[in-house]
């Protein structure tokens, strides 16, 4: 028997549920499939970066297959609904009776899989899907009464207890039978998506690196708890476009993590920290197979349909490219545009300052996210801006405005993230990065062309707290 291993956001070889068990059943060898679909990714507001990443760890990806045997036939499908054609007719073509996949949970992709596993039916070929992204599967977590957890903590208590069934980490699978099937070439690039944002130096791909990263990772990981949240520092993994990408999977994080203190965390605070930050990663997808709504542009807290957002295209783009007049934000979005990468401090900023003191509605923030970063993932982004817009789960209250000066004095003390983002404000005193009026006269002073500020920021605020106060 032989069998078809359909690659999506799981792109390694090392502790891969799908792969692995296609190649403990298969005894005439294992062939490989990526299938390339532009349109529905367009549709998805998928980034040129992410995309670009992706076929470089594609090529990677390849590599790795080949020295086990294992051809990557790598075709395109425009959109979803092409795919299970595209599937089914590869699987035929190289005579497997299976084809195995790990799990995607938005609902696009659900149904993408379920019209797979109905075509490949019609050639009597089966599929086998497995759970693989997150650490525990998403309906492995219920309340008593058997309903989805909207708020962190008590999902955090049970998640404790049953992520140790789940956390084993697969070996490489071993070397296949030669089925003398050639792979195919990756593209370079796909039409419709640019190369120019990428930043190969920053995100080098493949399986490698992003081992590399997590050992370093763990070496520092003590000092998580704090570096954190300083941006100027590499205080983070720095994997997240890994995992989105599934170059590195979660279980190889947590195994890390909990090595890193001799098997228990309990004696080493920022490798807790660093845990329940998976563990926030795995919450997100849980909300979003609970509560689809999210993932259709809806907000958790149906109350929140009723603020009254601010269409204001100038400010907007104000926010997109760092031009808003105050330090902390601007280099946040510069850092997202440069990069394909912003910190988490600063994606909690940027994200509360586009809902809060711009008063625009959270799905064009989330949406411009998607659009540029490297490792946009639906779950995750539409969590984090949720939780900033106060329109989710488990979100931050809507009187708990971030203030940008208060956060650039704690997290960027001598303002060296924001210098460096924003150059023209080197020649700046710190303290008056961190105050609006030391900020203004220190620009009139020093004769700098900097934006002037968007919006009052008491104003803002006042405004912001009138209208989700208005919902009642
Ligand atoms: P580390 O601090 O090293 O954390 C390790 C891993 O845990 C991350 O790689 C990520 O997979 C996961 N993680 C950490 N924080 C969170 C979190 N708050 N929610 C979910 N998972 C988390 N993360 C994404 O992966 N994709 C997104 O599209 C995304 N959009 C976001 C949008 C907003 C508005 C906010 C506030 C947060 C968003 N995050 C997103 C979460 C977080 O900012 C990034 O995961 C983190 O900055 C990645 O850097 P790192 O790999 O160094 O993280």
């Amino acid at each position: 028997m032989r069998a078809l291993i359909w690659f999506r956001r799981d792109l390694r070889v090392s502790d891969n549920t799908a792969l692995y068990q296609a190649a403990l059943s298969a005894k005439d060898g294992v062939v490989a499939l990526f299938v390339i679909t532009p349109e529905q990714w367009k549709q998805h507001d998928d980034a040129d970066c992410k995309i670009h990443f992706w076929l470089e760890n594609v090529r990677a990806l390849s590599g790795s297959l080949a020295n086990l045997n294992i051809p990557l036939i790598v075709k395109t499908a425009n959109s979803f609904a092409e795919t299970p054609k595209v599937v089914a007719s590869v699987a035929k073509q190289h005579k497997c009776e299976l084809v195995c996949l790990n799990r995607e949970y938005e609902v696009n992709e659900l149904r993408r899989d379920t019209a797979v596993t109905t075509a490949c039916k019609k050639f009597d070929i089966g599929v086998q899907r497995f759970h693989d992204r997150v650490i525990v599967p998403p309906r492995e977590i219920k309340t008593k009464d058997e309903r989805f957890y909207s708020v962190f903590t008590p999902y955090r208590r049970v998640w404790d207890q049953r992520a140790p069934e789940f956390a084993k980490v697969l070996p490489k699978p071993p070397k296949q039978p030669d089925t003398g099937i050639k792979s195919s070439a990756v593209p370079k690039s796909i039409p419709g998506f640019s190369n120019i944002n990428v930043r190969a130096d920053l995100w080098p791909a493949g399986e490698s690196e992003s081992s590399k990263r997590l050992k370093k990772f763990t070496k520092l990981i003590a000092n998580y708890g704090t570096a954190r949240d300083v941006p100027s520092v590499a205080g983070t993994s720095l994997l997240s476009p890994y995992l989105v990408a599934g170059v590195i999977s979660p279980r190889q994080c947590l195994a890390a993590a909990i090595e890193s203190c001799q098997g228990n965390l309990d004696r080493n605070e920022g490798a807790k920290v660093w845990v329940s930050e998976l563990t926030w990663r795995d919450f997100y997808t849980h909300v979003m197979v609970g509560f689809p709504r999210v993932s259709m542009h809806q907000p958790f807290k149906p109350k929140t349909s009723g603020v009254p957002w601010r269409d204001d295209s100038e400010e907007l783009e104000a926010w997109k490219t760092g031009q808003t007049g105050f330090p902390i934000v601007d280099a946040g979005m510069r850092q997202l545009n440069r990069t394909g990468w912003m910190h988490n401090r600063l994606r909690m900023v940027t994200a509360m300052f586009l809902t809060k003191n711009l008063l625009i509605d959270w799905r064009l923030g989330e949406q411009y996210f998607m659009r540029t970063l490297i490792d946009g993932d639906l779950a995750a982004n539409n969590g984090g801006w949720q939780w900033s817009a106060s329109t989710g789960t488990d979100s931050v209250p809507y009187f708990r405005i971030f203030n940008p000066f208060s956060q650039s004095k704690r997290f960027d003390p001598e303002g060296t993230f924001i210098k460096k983002m924003c150059p023209e404000l080197k020649d700046v005193p710190a303290k008056a990065l961190h105050d609006p009026a030391k900020l203004k006269a220190a620009i009139a002073d020093l004769g700098i062309e900097y934006a002037n500020f968007v919006v009052d920021y008491k104003e803002s605020r006042t405004r912001a707290l009138a209208a989700f106060k208005s919902l009642g």
